[in-house]
């Protein structure tokens, strides 16, 4: 009997780690519950789903403990979420760049983007997103932006 004891509970703690890591692979984030208006945190999406999501273009459901009630996170919280997915999965080659925000001319850092993106980017001729925390806003990088972006993964 003494011996099963011990198997389980070596079992025990092998099951014990799964989470551990489970945990590791979650991304949390917040978003605001409709109904309540209270920001939530949501922590049940591993970075894997959240990609999948992300990138089919499925709704992301958060979940608010008060009200019991999902709704899907809305297209801003979509784009922060994709900067948050991509940062934690290649936090080295990040390459952050500033680009001037075209409503309150701050330089803005901008560092949500893995220089693999902006490489695909760049070949790709497609648009560079910026993102302006004072102002909310989201805009296009300029030529010249880019040409600093190139010069940055140049490098
Ligand atoms: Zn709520
Ligand atoms: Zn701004």
């Amino acid at each position: 009997m003494g011996a099963k004891t011990q198997v389980s509970g070596a079992r025990g703690s092998v099951e014990g780690a799964r989470p551990e890591s489970l945990l590791k692979d979650s991304v949390p984030f917040m978003s605001m519950c409709p109904r309540c208006t209270r920001v939530q945190l949501q922590d049940r999406f591993s970075r894997a789903a959240l990609q999948v999501l992300l990138r089919d273009g499925q709704p992301v459901e958060a979940y608010c403990v008060m009200c019991h009630q999902f709704w899907p996170i809305n297209s801003r919280e979509r784009v922060e979420l994709a900067k948050a997915v991509t940062d934690s999965e290649a936090v080295d080659e990040s390459v952050p760049f500033t680009a001037i925000c075209p409503k309150c001319f701050e330089e803005q850092p901008q560092r949500g983007y893995s220089g693999a993106a902006l490489r695909g980017f760049l070949k790709g001729n497609r648009a560079i997103e910026a993102y302006c925390v004072r102002c909310d806003a989201f805009w296009d990088i300029s030529p010249h932006e880019r040409a600093a972006v190139t010069w940055a993964l140049a490098r």
